[in-house]
């Protein structure tokens, strides 16, 4: 199974696309998990990447792409992948047709005025790498997973969210018609709860 996960920032993706790998052992592909893992590291990667992310704008194609080839080429994605937060434009949805094409692809659909509010209380794991928001947690500091610190992602703030609808509108919701032409789109309503989006999307893929 190939699964692609479409969504706005702060859709929800990345709290699906555990569970999914979860309930359906995939390995969970997330590019902006690998980009953030290569800036704290420090490598040369993370530092050709790190200002443009900070502004919430979207990294090279042509990089981003390779680390996805790459990334897919490895043994564990022989049985499929949960792509999430790939593609995000045209030419990395049609390199991704070249290389290796999605079976389905699972639209989040959110209420884009609902979006700034769940990123400005976003707070990830350092850890586990889960996510969470501040409405819902007692203890804003720790994980209620892991125990672990929780952080403040940088691209998280007011302004930067505004910069990454922005670019989610013009570059990434094309996407939408670029998937449905094909018949491969599944829309969900992601203005519920975690676990209700979670049961729309394991009815979608039976
Ligand atoms: P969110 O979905 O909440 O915006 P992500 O972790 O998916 O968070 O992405 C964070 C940032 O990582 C993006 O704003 C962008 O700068 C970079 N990024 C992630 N995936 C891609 C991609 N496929 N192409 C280009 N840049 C990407
Ligand atoms: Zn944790």
């Amino acid at each position: 199974m190939k699964i692609i996960l479409l969504g706005a920032p702060g859709s929800g993706k990345g709290t699906q696309a555990s569970l999914i790998t979860e309930k359906y052992n995939l390995p969970h592909i997330s590019t902006g998990e690998i980009f953030r893992e290569n800036i704290k590291n420090q490598t040369p990667l993370g530092v050709k990447v790190k200002e443009v992310m900070d502004s919430g704008n979207l990294c090279p194609d042509d990089l981003t792409i390779e680390i996805v080839k790459d990334r897919l080429s490895k043994e564990d994605c022989k049985g499929g992948y949960m792509l999430d937060g790939f593609p995000r434009n045209l030419t990395q949805a049609k390199a991704l047709d070249e290389f290796l094409a999605p079976d389905i692809v699972i639209n989040i659909d959110v209420d884009i005025k609902k979006i700034e509010h769940r990123i400005v209380g976003r707070r990830s794991c350092s850890k586990c790498k889960g996510s969470f928001h501040t409405d819902f947690i007692g203890n804003t500091e720790i994980c209620p997973d892991c125990g672990a610190k929780l952080v403040i992602r940088k691209d998280d703030n007011a302004q930067t969210v505004r910069e990454r609808i922005n670019v989610y509108q013009n570059q990434t919701s094309p996407l939408i018609d670029y998937y449905t032409a094909q018949n491969k789109l599944c829309s969900v309503n992601g203005n519920q709860e975690i676990d209700d989006v979670f049961s729309e999307i394991v009815k979608v893929l039976g």
